[in-house]
């Protein structure tokens, strides 16, 4: 069963300053619980692609199906972590967390328990009352990873989550998601500007590359993975 495909999919952008080939022809078919890493140089086209997948960008051409059905509107059960996060200051980390049910209006006690159980898997429990301010940047993607992850998406989208962060921090980051696939098995498009980043966390991996971006390469990743 697949759960994301895509057929020649294009996106041009008209701008003022004329037409901007950002993506495609991109043909693409993931089945569901798998992650794809999406890797290649700035302006290929791997936001792009994100966005027209998720609904909040239409393709220009192509066509795009997520669970059997042409995405035409904005997904609404899907998560999203960017580079930089999206954390209110304001707010506790529980109750940031807990933004998405608030939308949504689930109910509370058991949603409650999932957001405590995704950060307890995520290692940031101790920073659950405290403020995102007070927090490290790679804590502060593991809080936006479990807000994306609460109301157990069929979809999870990371765009470059981990580029802001020092070396170490990424190593360890990748190590934690990649725990967290185990247990989640939430389909989840990846991208990444590191290769071994990419192949560690991902069942497939793109190569993307400029003018217009197009996929030079699909490789499935045969690598052992740890079991707990
Ligand atoms: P990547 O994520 O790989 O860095 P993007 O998907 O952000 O690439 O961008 C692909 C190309 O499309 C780039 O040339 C970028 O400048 C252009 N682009 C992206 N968004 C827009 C937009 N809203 N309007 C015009 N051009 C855009
Ligand atoms: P990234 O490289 O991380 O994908 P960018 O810095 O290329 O992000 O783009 C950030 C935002 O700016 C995106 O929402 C994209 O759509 C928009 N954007 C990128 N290029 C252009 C452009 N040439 N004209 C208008 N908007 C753009």
């Amino acid at each position: 069963f697949q759960i994301i495909s895509t057929r020649d999919l294009e996106k041009v952008y008209f701008t003022a300053q004329g037409i901007v080939r950002a993506l495609g022809p991109v043909s693409i078919s993931l089945p569901a619980g798998e992650t794809l890493g999406i890797v290649g140089p700035s302006g290929c086209g791997k936001s792009t692609f994100l966005r027209v997948v998720a609904g909040l960008d239409t393709a220009t051409r192509g066509k795009v199906e997520v669970a059997g059905k042409p995405v035409t509107a904005p997904l609404t059960d899907v998560g999203i972590v960017f580079q930089r996060d999206l954390l209110l200051d304001w707010r506790s980390v529980i109750d940031n967390v807990m933004l998405p049910s608030e939308l949504r209006k689930t109910d509370r006690k058991a949603t409650l328990q999932r957001a405590y159980e995704l950060l307890e898997e995520l290692g940031v429990a101790d920073f659950a009352e405290r403020n995102p301010w007070e927090l490290s940047g790679g804590m502060r993607q593991r809080v936006s990873i479990a807000r994306a992850l609460l109301l157990r998406p069929s979809m999870l989208l990371l765009d470059e989550p981990f580029s802001a962060l020092d070396a170490l921090t990424r190593d360890q980051m990748n190590v934690i998601l990649q725990r967290l696939q185990m247990h989640e098995r939430v389909t989840t498009l990846f991208i990444t500007h590191s290769i071994p980043e990419a192949v560690f966390l991902s069942d497939r991996v793109i190569v993307m590359s400029n003018r217009p971006g197009q996929v030079l390469d699909d490789i499935k990743v045969d690598l052992p993975k740890p079991r707990t």
